[in-house]
């Protein structure tokens, strides 16, 4: 039986080459740099004048802020591939979590202001490198920066899929400029309660703004399909960060997603959560642990009965090799 999985690569275009040559990017892109005027890229709807360098919760102006980029060895195995998950690191973030792990990156916006020529070169710096994606790390507030610089990396020969790498934080209009544009989605499914996510994520509207986002994803990409040599083309790739003591809400995103989006969502359940950004012994103290077996084994169990089909194996397996 053939596998329903499988794009053989000579089939493969990255999805904004047609909207390059039609001239449609360019209206995507005109649309886009005009939302900066009234900034209502994400779900917080601050309304100040990016163009004019006013600062609204992510405190990102008119240009993006790189943090670092290179080849990532650390992805998924369907994104790092042999040469790595070409990866940009935005500085700042629409989200406020305190438990973050980048909290120097995405709190204290350490890094560069990067105009979209300086953008594009990294993009095909990236590319000449040989790495297999180019891979936004939390690209939420800088939609139109990225669309500018990749008008201009496309026009100098960039052929990459590209993978938007998201905290799910995203309004349905920012998801909907990347149609025909991102390749693959891989938007982080955080927390399932308001009140859990005003709580950690400063963002009581988060879990319905991510259900929102991601249903749109779907709609436009489907389910994640790889090429030959195991590497992902195209599709939604959901990550869950499994959080101690909140295992509710990670069984409820996965019946969510089974039932939304269906059982063969590939989705990574992370293991790797430790207490980082605000957390400590005096605040936020009940997540001041890394998670247990037990609450992993739990968290798998929960994929299993809600009938999901597809679990990234790199954790299960990391996972196992420790139970041994
Ligand atoms: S992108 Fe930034 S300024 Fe715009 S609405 Fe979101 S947080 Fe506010």
């Amino acid at each position: 039986m053939p596998d329903p999985f499988l794009l053989p690569r000579r089939s493969f275009a990255p999805a904004y080459l047609r909207l390059f040559q039609s001239g449609e990017l360019a209206q995507r892109l005109k649309l886009a740099l005009a939302e900066l005027k009234v900034c209502r890229l994400c779900p917080r709807d601050c309304e100040v004048d990016r163009l004019n360098n006013e600062a609204g919760v992510c405190k990102s102006g008119r240009y993006a802020t790189v943090s670092s980029y290179f080849p990532h060895l650390g992805e998924e195995d369907c994104l790092r591939g042999t040469r790595g998950s070409g990866t940009i690191f935005f500085s700042w973030c629409n989200l406020r979590c305190v438990f973050c792990q980048n909290y120097d990156i995405s709190w204290l916006g350490e890094g560069r202001t990067t105009p979209p020529d300086e953008l594009a070169r990294m993009m095909l710096h990236l590319q000449q490198l040989g790495c297999h994606n180019i891979n936004f790390v939390t690209p939420e507030h800088v939609v139109p920066q990225i669309l500018e610089a990749l008008f201009l990396a496309i026009e100098q020969g960039l052929r990459l899929p590209l993978v938007y790498n998201t905290g799910g934080y995203d309004s349905l209009e920012s998801i909907q400029l990347m149609r025909d544009i991102v390749d693959i989605y891989m938007p982080d499914f955080k927390l399932w309660n308001a009140e859990t996510a005003r709580r950690y994520l400063k963002a009581p509207n988060y879990p319905e703004a991510a259900r929102r986002a991601i249903l749109e994803m779907h709609r436009q990409v489907g389910p994640l399909v790889f090429d030959e040599n195991g590497l992902a083309l195209r599709g939604v790739l959901i990550r869950h960060l499994v959080m101690p003591g909140l295992l509710k809400e990670t069984r409820e995103i996965l019946k969510w997603i089974v039932n939304e989006l269906g059982p063969d969502t590939y989705v990574n359940l992370m293991d790797q959560y430790y207490p980082a950004g605000k957390v400590g012994v005096t605040v936020y103290s009940e997540i001041n642990r890394r998670i247990s077996s037990a609450e992993y084994e739990m968290a798998v169990e929960f994929a299993g009965t809600a009938g999901l089909r597809r679990l990234d194996h790199r954790a299960l397996h990391r996972h196992a090799a420790a139970c041994v």
